[in-house]
């Protein structure tokens, strides 16, 4: 683990401005529309929710309505990107986002739907194997899809869904007590499916681990990286991940509602496993046959149902040629940077305030973190001891957009691609104005 140098860090506009000014990513951020809020340009710290567009989405979307305007139907062949394959477009740099083969990846329909369909797969109960291990209060589409899935198998989920719930007086999941839950119901384990970042907490998982211990027990394992994917370091192919799915509209910046992405190992490409089928999973060459028969194509494509939502591609298309060019090796390493100075800075506001007035509460892992820590992602949850919604009123009030779940968290994502250690600086000096 790369230690950020905390020792550096000084609570001043200069040391933010200088920070900025040597950062190699800074021209990201004017590739990006800040909303303006109550008189000025917003400090943006909800890119975990809902990623900022980039400048380039309209005329993405724009050419596409162009070209159907210009070509109608024959767009599907003669558009400057054929509709036809419009999705593969999208695989490389996603494959490389999440640290898979190209053939792993595949872009399409929206996150809990892909939950669902990889769900159809990895997810087949028996009388002996039924359980499914996942975390407790995981993100409620996740939760209803898994007991959806359960019941619709025909079991019941007080039995079958084992949830990991922090330990008495803790937020994040203790690892042990994961591994512990896969050996004790080992015999009965048919998947294990958590969130490869948690969206309440941002606890990071080891998701290399999870894995080998569930496959030592003959389990799958998928991960929803809805609050992963473009914020942390993934290898899903050299973790052999059985699946995997996300959104593509938070730290992916896509757009509202934006195409999901799913992954599934190459080794389940040409196996007999289960699946619902539909015409995009259909062999390439033969698709427009139209004859009985699915014939899978031998990749993640051989889960795709639909012909590809191409407006809604083009802009999650040039929100990932951003990605391409920034990399996400230099993003983890500005994210790390940006994430310790928050974490600094709320420190500084604690100090200023002396905790009799007031308190926030770092609830993620500390960027620094030996215990428990498996890499760092931008979010930091915060719990205000003593503050209730007021205090994100008053942030909105001073144009900070953060992100607050009852009765007393806020959460705020630094995101490398186009926040600056200046909103960073400031969101701390309006911290302190707000609670003096
Ligand atoms: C954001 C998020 C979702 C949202 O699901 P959609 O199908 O995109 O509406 C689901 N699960 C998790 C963990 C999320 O963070």
């Amino acid at each position: 683990m790369v230690k950020i140098n905390t020792l550096e860090f000084e609570n001043t506009l200069e040391f933010a401005k200088k920070a900025d000014f040597e950062d190699p990513l800074k021209n990201f951020r004017d590739m990006f529309y800040f909303p303006y809020l109550n008189g000025r340009e917003a400090i943006y710290f909800t890119g975990n929710s809902l990623g900022l567009q980039p400048k380039t989405a309209q005329d993405a979307v724009l050419n596409e309505m162009e070209d159907w305007a210009n070509y109608g139907v024959e767009g599907h062949f003669h558009a400057r990107n054929p509709w036809f394959s419009y999705h593969e477009l999208l695989t490389a740099t996603s494959a490389r986002i999440v640290g898979a083969l190209p053939s792993e990846v595949v872009v399409m329909n929206q996150l809990s739907v892909n939950l669902h369909l990889l769900m159809v797969s990895f997810y087949r109960p028996t009388a002996q194997r039924f359980k499914i291990i996942c975390e407790a209060k995981a993100f409620p589409s996740d939760q209803y899809a898994i007991e959806s899935q359960v019941k619709f198998h025909g079991f019941d989920p007080q039995q079958a869904i084992i949830e990991i719930a922090p330990r008495k007086n803790e937020f994040c999941i203790s690892h042990q007590d994961i591994y512990d839950a896969i050996n004790l119901h080992k015999e009965e384990l048919a998947l294990v499916l958590i969130g490869g970042v948690n969206y309440f907490t941002g606890q990071v998982f080891d998701m290399e681990t999870i894995t080998r211990k569930a496959h030592a027990v003959g389990a799958f394992v998928g991960f929803d990286l809805a609050h992963a994917a473009g914020n942390i370091d993934l290898k899903l192919h050299a973790w052999e991940v059985d699946f995997a799915c996300w959104c593509s509209y938070k730290y992916l910046n896509s757009g509202p509602g934006g195409v999901a992405g799913a992954f599934v190992h190459e080794k389940h490409h040409k196996s007999n496993l289960p699946q619902f089928a539909g015409w995009w999973g259909h062999n390439k060459s033969t698709r427009f046959k139209m004859e009985k028969s699915f014939d899978p194509i031998t990749s993640a494509e051989r889960w795709q149902l639909s012909n590809a939502p191409v407006l809604s591609m083009a802009s999650h298309k040039a929100a990932l040629e951003i990605f391409e060019e920034a990399g996400m090796e230099h993003l983890i390493q500005k994210s790390k940077k940006l994430k310790a100075y928050g974490e600094f800075i709320i420190d500084a506001v604690n100090q200023q305030l002396g905790k009799e007035k007031g308190w926030l509460e770092i609830i993620t892992p500390r960027t620094n973190d030996e215990k428990d820590y498996y890499g760092s992602g931008c979010q930091i949850s915060i719990v205000a001891h003593g503050y209730g919604k007021k205090l994100f009123e008053d942030l909105v009030k001073h144009s900070v957009i953060a992100d607050w779940r009852e009765p007393n968290v806020i959460r705020i994502a630094a995101v490398p691609l186009y926040n600056s250690y200046e909103d960073v600086y400031e969101f701390g000096k309006i911290l302190l104005k707000i609670m003096s």
